[in-house]
């Protein structure tokens, strides 16, 4: 790979119509080279409450604790599980493909025992089988549950499982990592106790940071732990010291990456979230008449699609990697194949913050369709 003799890549920039990365926009880069501060510096303490309210806004949320995590979104999934979770704990886990599939595993890794309640991919769970889950385990202390589940292309609902888990006195965790920043997601609402998401997807910043926010509810679960959690750098005990508490060191916070998420932030606020959900909507609905229109198939419920990532099946005798080489090589575009039973049988094709855009649809379409015949 060229490089430049002060040690930048050289290489050509991508179209990435993918599940995270997302392209980004010029002036997250610029903020990501704006001077360095301490970590207890009087204008970095002020951006991070900036941080905070930016945040609260995007989960359209009063919860004091939004916080941003070092890390990708599985950071976020896994502080989430491994604060609230105790040795022998239950946790009802809604399974609807891979992302669901992992928060019952870190749960299992922390000690505490998963619920699965599993629907087909390309389903989505229904709240009559939390709610038989929660007559069958009436010990379960959450409930968690992925938004859009990147791995189908799939939005759950929440409404109705949200009024059921509180109505039982449950914690309601919820994974946005796929849709926060490009879909209404709103958290109090919702009756959500704790939400997370990551960076790069449709909030527009980078992969490496992100994002959670818990309220009093989910907080005071924490501070009955019976003992600490099984996580340092995670404990969100020690963390809010630092955002909240202010000046206790816990890590050194990872500045150019909150600057990233911090403009990537005020780029949503900027834009309106609802004219942003708007434009996320309008961009998958382009592509899927689009992909309909090259007599492609789409995968899943027809109902709860998503938006951001578009699940589409790949017509008999089409070579998968030979179609996304070309896309890559010829057209700089990527886009990822299947997971699991779709592996080589569907396209997931994302369009996500700042790669949301109509002209990025239209050039995919074109690409598609010149490859494809
Ligand atoms: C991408 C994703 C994750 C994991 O996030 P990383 O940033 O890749 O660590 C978790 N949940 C969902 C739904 C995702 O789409």
């Amino acid at each position: 790979m060229p490089e430049s003799q002060f040690g930048q890549l050289r290489h050509q920039p991508r179209v990435l119509l993918g599940p995270g990365p997302s392209n980004l926009h010029p002036r997250i880069f610029q903020a990501m080279s704006s001077p360095i501060l301490g970590y207890l510096d009087p204008d970095f303490l002020a951006l991070m409450d900036d941080t905070m309210v930016l945040l609260r806004r995007v989960f359209q949320t009063e919860n004091e604790l939004s916080i941003t995590l070092p890390g990708t979104g599985m950071a976020a999934m896994e502080a989430a599980i491994c604060n609230v979770v105790e040795p022998g704990d239950k946790v009802i886990v809604g399974i609807h493909g891979f992302f669901g599939q992992r928060m019952a595993d870190i749960v299992e890794r922390h000690g505490a025992t998963p619920i699965k309640v599993e629907v087909n991919f390309g389903e989505v769970i229904e709240a009559d089988q939390i709610s038989d889950a929660l007559d069958a385990y009436p010990d379960a202390k959450m409930v968690g549950i992925v938004h859009g589940e990147t791995s189908s292309g799939i939005g759950q609902p929440l409404e109705e499982i949200g009024r059921l888990v509180r109505e039982r006195d449950k914690l309601f965790l919820v994974d946005t990592v796929c849709s926060l920043g490009g879909a209404d997601i709103a958290v109090d609402q919702l009756l959500v106790d704790i939400c997370y998401s990551s960076g790069q997807k449709c909030i527009g910043g980078p992969a490496g940071i992100s994002c959670i926010t818990l309220n009093d509810r989910a907080r005071s679960v924490i501070d009955a732990r019976s003992q600490s959690p099984d996580t340092w750098y995670f404990d969100l005990g020690l963390i809010q010291e630092y955002w909240l508490g202010r000046g206790a060191y816990h890590h050194t916070a990872p500045g150019p990456m909150i600057y990233a998420i911090r403009e990537a932030l005020r780029m949503i606020d900027e834009e309106g979230l609802p004219a942003r959900v708007e434009r996320h909507q309008r961009c998958g609905d382009l592509l899927k008449f689009g992909l309909r229109d090259l007599g492609l198939q789409l995968f899943g419920d027809p109902e709860n699609r998503l938006p951001m990532l578009t699940c589409v099946m790949i017509p008999d005798g089409v070579d998968d990697v030979a179609v996304r080489k070309r896309l890559l090589k010829e057209y700089r575009i990527e886009i990822v194949g299947g997971f699991g039973q779709l592996k080589g049988k569907a396209w997931r094709i994302g369009l996500m913050g700042y790669s949301a855009q109509e002209a990025n649809v239209h050039y995919l379409l074109a690409a598609l369709a010149e490859i494809l015949g």
